[in-house]
């Protein structure tokens, strides 16, 4: 593929771990705007790709673009994350004491105190970006709730609300419906998709049933490289995919 068509491009990317090979002579490319599903099975080497591309942890060889031609192993963590690249990790970590309302103010304001936040007059535009982005999310109704009243569902989507604040160009959302209700699984493949029309995503997942409602292509990976890649019914008849999972 061209460097230059991708939003981030990993190429031959390898990382050890006191001589066991995590990641290992990965490729992996994603185009600007595409919405890609990672799978595989516990240790196969997905959240060390997204400790890679967000600059946590640093390849020992292969080539890491973002947008074409930013080298991102030139780069750490902080200055990534201002890029551009943003994460979300599985485990929730919105303000429990503050409302809905604010925890999105908060986000989109980039300032570190909640404090500082909450004193600042909004403008227009920041208004209607939290009124946006409370549709994107499901959660309008529940713009002036406590966020420690939300359902662990809401809480997810509320957290993948204060990545968008951030305005990132790329999402890496990681096991996004972990511990959600079918329905919220199901809301939560549909709002993804609603994301994915105006950003490049990453979601690293194991629920296969949510995977196919994504409707993306799919990159399983195992032994820290490419095992499959392509379309939810290409990897899951394939046999080396049949394999690692019913070989746990
Ligand atoms: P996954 O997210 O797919 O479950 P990981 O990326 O967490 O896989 O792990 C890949 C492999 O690398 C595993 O065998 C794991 O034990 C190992 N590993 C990951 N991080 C470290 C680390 N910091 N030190 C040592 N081994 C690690």
């Amino acid at each position: 593929g061209h460097r230059e068509d991708t939003i981030l491009y990993l190429d031959g990317v390898s990382v050890s771990f006191d001589g066991f090979k995590a990641i290992n002579n990965l490729s992996f490319l994603l185009r600007e705007g595409e919405m890609r599903a990672v799978i595989g099975p516990n240790g196969a080497g997905k959240t060390t790709m997204m400790d890679i591309i967000t600059g946590k942890t640093r390849p020992d060889e292969g080539e890491v673009f973002f947008n074409g031609n930013v080298d991102l192993t030139r780069h750490d963590e902080p200055a990534i994350a201002t890029m551009g690249i943003g994460r979300k990790f599985q485990k929730p970590t919105v303000f429990e004491g503050h409302t809905v309302d604010d925890n999105l103010a908060l986000a989109l304001s980039g300032v570190r105190s909640i404090f500082a936040s909450l004193a600042h007059r909004r403008t227009i535009e920041e208004e209607r970006r939290i009124v946006e982005i409370l549709e994107t999310t499901r959660l309008s109704h529940l713009r002036h709730t406590s966020a420690a009243s939300l359902s662990h569902g809401q809480k997810q989507w509320l957290e993948i609300g204060m990545l968008l604040a951030q305005s990132p160009k790329v999402l890496l959302v990681d096991e996004p419906v972990a511990g959600m209700t079918d329905a919220e699984t199901a809301e939560t493949a549909r709002l993804l998709r609603d994301i994915a029309r105006s950003h490049s995503v990453v979601v690293v997942e194991h629920d296969m049933g949510f995977v196919r409602d994504l409707g993306v292509k799919v990159t399983c990976l195992h032994e820290g490289s490419v095992l499959s890649e392509g379309t939810i019914d290409h990897v899951s008849a394939d046999p080396k995919v049949i394999e690692v999972y019913l070989g746990r």
